[in-house]
């Protein structure tokens, strides 16, 4: 008997393995037809001066717009004009507001579907007193090293200029879009698109142009960035989270702290907190970002190959280690973010009130409303108050099999083939979801699909930059963008 029993299970045993196995053999990297090298002469010395010129236009954006220097802004906008003048001369610009540009390029045919490539050129400020951290002046542009310094290089001006060369490029070359071509620069992405992006989306909407397609930032081809993936990999995102902040507020009666009562308005609210973040709001290897790792795991080492082609098996053990790395987790589901707390005004004065403002990053398959009642439902405390103070709800999920896609996608392949001076890259595309917010979400209401990318390769180093010090992007990454936005518009 105990032999037979031994029998069976080392058979089950076997058979499980050999399930395993053919499963993860499977899951393999399809088979891609080798892309043609794009083969275009860019001057990157002179796209590298011009970002350089760029750059030194302090357009920051501020929380308090009202302390935009708008005279900043203006100069920018007579630089585009004044070092663009084909597209001055050939393309219509259409009046969206002061400080947010517009240019509609006419294609052949204007009554197919257009598409729009979208850049914002306002930056964040420079946190005062880190300015000597930075290797080159931040608003300097120095050009040193092999790259363009300052903010807004890589975050967005730098994908601005781009867009401006490419297209100029073009024009040069005496070609004219199939169908319609927007380009739009924007001013206010950095404090919530709410004049930009939205009056660009409002004015097409008005009318009545269709999109197929909307081109934004939001993500880039990142280089060892992906844990377990030694390859460059380019992921087009197809959507975005929202976001909620979270008001919970305990009321007291207050008095001297020398006679507490057993738990008083900050503890009550240390409690609901605590309560928040062990118990985030439940996440999972499904919808895009199930597709996200149906794309990676094929490239990535046995064992990760493995345990992502077995998720029936192993599906909850890989949700359980993902969810402790943030980047991941971030992917898996609605993130909590306590960040604001306040108390009494004194150490010897029971608050009367406390207060704390949550963060959440809504993932798409999360309304704020939902993410409202598992507040609720994990507070369990009638005590807590809770209030939305903002928020907006996660993008829509755009379609990968789409042909915007797929033009996006071959785009970045040709330009990562061989640029000159450069080995050939192998680059793996993939769709993936942006977790902070950016202008696209404001092109929805007028684009069939909306992407976000941005064709420059990102390592670690350069990551830093963003929103902090010694931003800067390589001349190497300019000549790529320009690169891509040729071939991307070149083959519409
Ligand atoms: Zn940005």
């Amino acid at each position: 008997m105990l032999k037979k029993m031994i029998w069976i299970a080392a058979i089950g045993l076997l058979l499980l393995l050999a399930v395993l196995t053919v499963r993860t053999l499977s899951f393999s990297p399809v088979a891609t037809t080798p892309v043609t090298p794009v083969t275009l002469n860019v001057d990157v010395a002179t796209v590298s001066q011009h970002l350089s010129e760029a750059i030194r236009f302090q357009t920051i954006s501020y929380d308090n717009s009202a302390k935009r220097d708008v005279a900043k802004f203006r100069q920018f906008i007579q630089w585009v004009q004044q070092t663009y003048p084909l597209l001055q001369q050939q393309l219509e610009l259409t009046p969206v507001n002061e400080l947010t540009l517009l240019y509609r390029w006419k294609g052949q045919d204007s009554t197919k579907a257009a598409v729009l490539l979208s850049a914002h050129y306002d930056v964040v400020p420079v946190t005062p007193g880190t300015e000597k951290l930075w290797q080159q002046a931040p608003f300097s542009g120095a050009i040193a090293d092999g790259f363009v310094w300052g903010r807004g290089a890589m975050d967005d001006k730098g994908a601005a200029v781009s867009m401006l060369e490419a297209i100029t490029l073009l024009l040069q070359q005496g070609f004219q879009p199939p169908h319609d071509v927007y380009l739009a620069l924007t001013h206010d992405e950095e404090i919530g698109s709410s004049e930009g992006a939205a009056a660009v989306s409002a004015l097409l909407q008005q009318r009545k142009v269709n999109l197929a397609w909307s081109l934004d930032e939001g993500s880039f081809v990142l280089r060892q960035m992906v844990p377990g993936v030694a390859a460059d990999v380019a992921s087009i995102n197809v959507a975005e989270k929202g976001f909620l902040n979270l008001q919970l507020t305990v009321q007291s009666p207050g008095g001297h702290s020398s006679m507490p009562p057993a738990q008083t308005a900050v503890s009550i609210l240390a409690l609901a907190l605590t309560r928040l973040t062990d118990q985030p709001v439940a996440g999972g290897i499904d919808g895009l970002t199930a597709d996200f790792y149906d794309q990676l795991g094929p490239h990535m080492a046995w064992l990760q190959r493995m345990l992502l082609a077995n998720r029936w098996l192993f599906g909850p053990l890989l949700e359980h280690e993902l969810s402790k790395i943030p980047t991941a987790n971030a992917m898996l589901r609605t993130t909590t973010a306590p960040t604001m707390l306040t108390g009494s005004i004194k150490a010897n004065v029971l608050p009367q009130q406390a207060s704390a403002i949550v963060n959440f990053r809504l993932h798409p398959r999360d309304s704020i409303d939902a993410v409202l009642a598992h507040a609720t439902q994990v507070i369990a405390d009638p005590r807590v108050e809770l209030s939305v103070v903002q928020g907006m709800a996660a993008s829509r999920v755009s379609d990968k099999q789409a042909a915007g896609f797929a033009r996006i996608s071959e785009a970045a392949q040709r330009a990562y083939a061989a640029p000159a001076g450069t080995a050939a890259t192998d680059l793996i595309v993939v769709s993936g979801l942006t977790i902070g917010g950016t202008d696209s979400r404001m092109y929805e209401a007028v684009a069939k699909d909306s992407y976000r990318f941005n064709p420059m390769l990102l390592t670690s180093a350069e990551l830093g930059g963003f929103h902090g010090n010694n931003e800067r992007i390589s001349q190497d990454n300019l000549h790529k963008a320009v690169l891509f936005y040729h071939t991307l518009l070149g083959s519409l």
